[in-house]
């Protein structure tokens, strides 16, 4: 089977795995009814600001669990609810209840959500976003949405257009995985995004002197172009030291924190805190 043992435990698809035909209808079949049957969570990882120690926000990572109680990964139901449509409510359904479990509860300074390209096609997202701000009465800059690079967006003028409705009513618009679409760069110029999140393998790469000059080149056109940057993957102390090193203050990664559920999160916070009274 396309199972595989995951981290903490759980069982995760191996989205690598070959998948039949009858395995991807499978999953269909559970991402149709996963809003209804309830099979939804969100776990939350906070993006750090490595100056303070402070968690500047959490980014809400959606998890499927299937009928037998394992675990799906993303990588593996998020595709599928894209290519079925099921995205647009499992969307929804992330953004209304991100706002509810951390934004309503104060559990955190702000949210960010990941939002598919296929969800902005859809003209009443901006307006479904503004009802949920306004029926638990948040300040719209506590809601940001992360996009990926997914297709070429920047040539699409619902989504343009989508993005600007929801900047306009003032929530964050932010580009996820920088440097991994196929769109690239033209987005940066296109959208008017709030920050930029540089992919985990620019990091990586780093350990060679080619690689850190060359994120030292995209945080230059970065930072040029007045966009805040969050580094994606921070794994080890070393990578954190080399990140302070390149004056970059938001980071995210294993090391800062694990995604984690909402009533864990004051157990996040606490590690910051003894880090700065150290
Ligand atoms: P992403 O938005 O870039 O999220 C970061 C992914 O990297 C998460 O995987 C997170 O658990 C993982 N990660 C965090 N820190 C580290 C680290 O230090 N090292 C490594 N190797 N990985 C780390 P996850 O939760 O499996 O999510 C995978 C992707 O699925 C996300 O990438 C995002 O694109 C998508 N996704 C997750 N939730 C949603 C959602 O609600 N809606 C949509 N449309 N996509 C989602
Ligand atoms: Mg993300
Ligand atoms: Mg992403
Ligand atoms: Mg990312």
């Amino acid at each position: 089977s396309a199972k595989a043992n995951g981290r903490n435990g759980t069982h995760l698809f191996d989205p690598k795995a070959p998948q039949t035909d009858n395995e991807d209808r499978n999953l269909a079949i559970i991402v149709a009814q996963a809003v209804e049957r309830d099979l939804l969570s969100l776990v939350y990882q906070p993006i750090i600001d490595v100056s303070t120690n402070e968690v500047h926000a959490v980014e809400a990572l959606m998890r499927l669990r299937d009928i037998d109680g394992m675990t799906i990964a993303p990588s593996a139901f998020i595709p599928v609810a894209e290519r079925t449509g099921a995205i647009v409510q499992l969307g929804r359904w992330a953004v209304r209840r991100a706002c509810s479990e951390i934004l309503a509860r104060g559990l955190a300074p702000k949210v960010s959500v990941n939002v598919s390209a296929f969800q902005l096609r859809e003209a009443s997202f901006p307006l479904f976003v503004a009802g949920v701000l306004a029926e638990f009465g948040l300040e719209p800059s506590t809601l940001a949405l992360e996009i990926t690079e997914g297709f070429d967006i920047a040539s699409d003028s619902t989504v343009i257009q989508a993005v600007v409705a929801l900047r306009r009513a003032g929530v964050e618009v932010w580009l996820d995985d920088f440097g991994t679409g196929y769109a690239g760069l033209s987005w940066l110029q296109a959208v008017d995004f709030t920050l930029v999140k540089i992919d985990q393998r620019f990091l990586q790469a780093c350990e060679t002197e080619d690689g850190a000059r060359f994120l030292q080149d995209i945080l230059t056109l970065v930072n040029n172009r007045g966009l805040t940057v969050v580094l994606e993957g921070v794994e080890t102390a070393a990578q954190l030291a080399f990140l302070k090193k390149f004056g970059v203050r938001l980071a995210q990664g294993y090391h800062l924190g694990r995604p984690c559920a909402s009533d864990m999160l004051s157990a996040v916070k606490a590690p910051a805190k003894a880090a700065r009274a150290r």
